[in-house]
């Protein structure tokens, strides 16, 4: 592709026109609810005795589909496809692969609302959030097609008389894909499309919760005409079909994004050998965050206010990039709580379905317990200043909740809660600042908002976070320009979106020729 990659545009939903073509694609993803998906293996589309349905969060007695579940057979049958059909893919001209990508983002591009609409109906997405998926989604097709031709191409080594080298990226095998619900589509599709346009087949096991999304993916891939086996689709559950397919011999590499527990659990099942395998499996892992926005006593307070509150309850704190704990300097502390308090109190919660809704409901009902219980161990720990309740019983919905005054140490301050829960916390002096942002076993994303130069360039050295921003919100990398990936227990630093991230899908091979 000889067009420059640039990131795909948000739609600007004050436009009248946006809001009315927004509304038609969610009329026509209402009329199509509730239809049956399919596991799909080498283009055959397979059906089971075991189904589940997935439900829209905001209404939970309206089903988005249903779909067939896999067992260990079909998983089975699964990587032989892929393993089989690896033989021919991985031959293929990677300019052929890329031009996949290309064209499914082209159609992705022209029926984006469609896909956005289908994640507002199954995630429970507000409208620029599920937006920014699709952009996403699009954004991770163009740049990993682009970043495959680049990588295709001679690469540079010292030259040296009477002999020609040759060092090309060539595919590791078979790929399991296991991504997280929080991002179906930009992180289901580019965790996907990487692998498969390095030249891997790929077996697609999707979240639980936002299968549909998937499937939707599935079709687009069939409507390029990606050759039969290159994915295979295999919905089922999790500790089950996870399970079998990290374990297998056949298994080349696992690509994961999701909790810290299922991440460890797979890279510990995938470092054991099984009998007949010849390779050491790779672990690309990208795991959770317990992100802070560190404010210094010398900043716009309103500024940190804005970046915090955006951070904290976007897609109802659900990102991994989420701000759960706003460390603030003790001269600023009150004024900042005040201002993230009367910012928060304007969001209006809601039916995404709604054009105006800014906080839609959590994922599951597993979620919403988990939160809501956070939400009485933050009271124990903290002060309740905003929230605390939940909303519409058709719905799982949480208020957005602020605690202040939480101990750094406290469980609200230090365990994933994945959810609108956010800690302020106290702080000394800036270099207590950093310390307390530093006090977790995370290491993913972080923003410091400040004026003071020599504090923005010591938080450059020491503030150990994968993705640190400096006055502005700790969420929404951008592919290209925000390569994404954390420290320590958030995984593996793949750097999604980003130069470096094919490396992990392929392995370079030196070919000398002494003439
Ligand atoms: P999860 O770990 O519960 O599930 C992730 C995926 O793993 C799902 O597809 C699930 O079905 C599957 N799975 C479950 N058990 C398995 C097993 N034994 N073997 C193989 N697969 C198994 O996570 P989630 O709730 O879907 O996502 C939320 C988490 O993801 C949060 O912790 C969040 O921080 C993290 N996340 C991280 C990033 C990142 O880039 N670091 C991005 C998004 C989300």
């Amino acid at each position: 592709m000889n067009i420059p990659f640039v990131n795909e545009p948000f739609t600007p939903f004050a436009v009248q026109a946006n809001q009315e073509a927004f509304e038609d694609a969610l009329r026509q993803v209402e009329a199509e609810l509730g239809q049956e998906y399919p596991i799909i293996i080498g283009g055959q589309k397979i059906t089971s005795s075991r189904t589940l349905t997935s439900v829209n969060p905001a209404a939970k007695n309206q089903v988005v589909g249903t779909i067939h579940q896999a067992d260990r057979e079909l998983a089975e049958k699964a990587i032989q496809t892929a393993a089989e059909t690896f033989h021919t893919w991985k031959h293929t001209d990677p300019n052929e692969r890329a031009r996949y990508l290309y064209k499914a983002a082209a159609i992705m591009r022209r029926r984006k609302h469609e896909f956005s609409a289908w994640m507002v109906y199954e995630a429970g997405k507000t409208w620029p959030e599920a937006d920014a998926d699709t952009a996403e989604a699009i954004d991770f097709m163009e740049f990993y097609a682009r970043d495959m031709q680049r990588l295709s191409e001679p690469q540079p080594l010292v030259r040296i008389a009477g002999e020609d080298n040759e060092l090309s990226y060539i595919p590791l095998g078979v790929g399991v894909v296991i991504p997280p619900w929080n991002f179906p589509l930009a992180i289901m599709a580019g965790m996907t499309s990487a692998a498969l346009v390095s030249g891997n087949t790929v077996v697609l096991k999707p979240a639980s919760t936002t299968p549909v999304i998937a499937a939707k993916f599935m079709e687009l891939l069939a409507e390029v005409g990606l050759p039969d086996g290159v994915v295979n689709f295999l919905p089922g559950p999790g500790s089950e079909v996870g399970d079998y397919l990290v374990d297998h011999a056949l298994t080349r590499f696992i690509s994961f994004t999701g909790s810290r527990d299922v991440g460890l659990r797979i890279n510990e099942r995938a470092a054991r050998t099984a009998p007949g395998q010849k390779w050491i499996k790779r672990v690309i892992a990208e795991m959770g965050g317990k992100d802070s926005i560190v404010v210094d006593s010398d900043s716009d307070l309103e500024l940190a206010a804005e970046s915090i509150t955006a951070s904290a309850f976007g897609f109802s704190g659900q990102k991994c990039s989420a701000c759960s704990r706003a460390i603030i300097h003790k001269d600023v502390y009150d004024e900042v709580l005040q201002k993230v308090i009367e910012r928060t109190q304007k969001l209006t919660m809601g039916s995404p379905l709604e054009v105006g809704s800014q906080v839609g409901p959590v994922i599951d009902d597993k979620a919403y317990a988990k939160i809501t219980e956070y939400i009485e161990i933050g009271k124990g720990e903290g002060r309740l200043v905003h929230g605390g309740g939940t909303g519409n019983v058709e719905g799982y919905f949480i208020e957005p909740t602020i605690i202040a005054d939480v101990d750094p140490k406290a469980r609200i301050a230090q365990d994933e809660i994945f959810g609108p829960v956010l800690a302020f916390i106290k702080a000394e002096s800036f270099q207590d600042a950093l310390d307390i942002a530093n006090n977790t076993d995370y290491g993913l994303t972080g923003a410091v908002i400040s004026r003071n130069r020599e504090h923005l360039e010591q938080a450059r050295r020491e503030y150990f976070a994968g993705n640190l921003y400096f006055n502005r919100k700790c969420t929404g990398a951008l592919v290209g320009t925000h390569p994404f990936g954390g420290f320590n227990m958030s995984g593996t630093d793949s750097k999604a979106g980003g130069r470096d991230y094919l490396l992990l899908f392929t392995q370079a091979k030196l070919v000398s020729e002494k003439y």
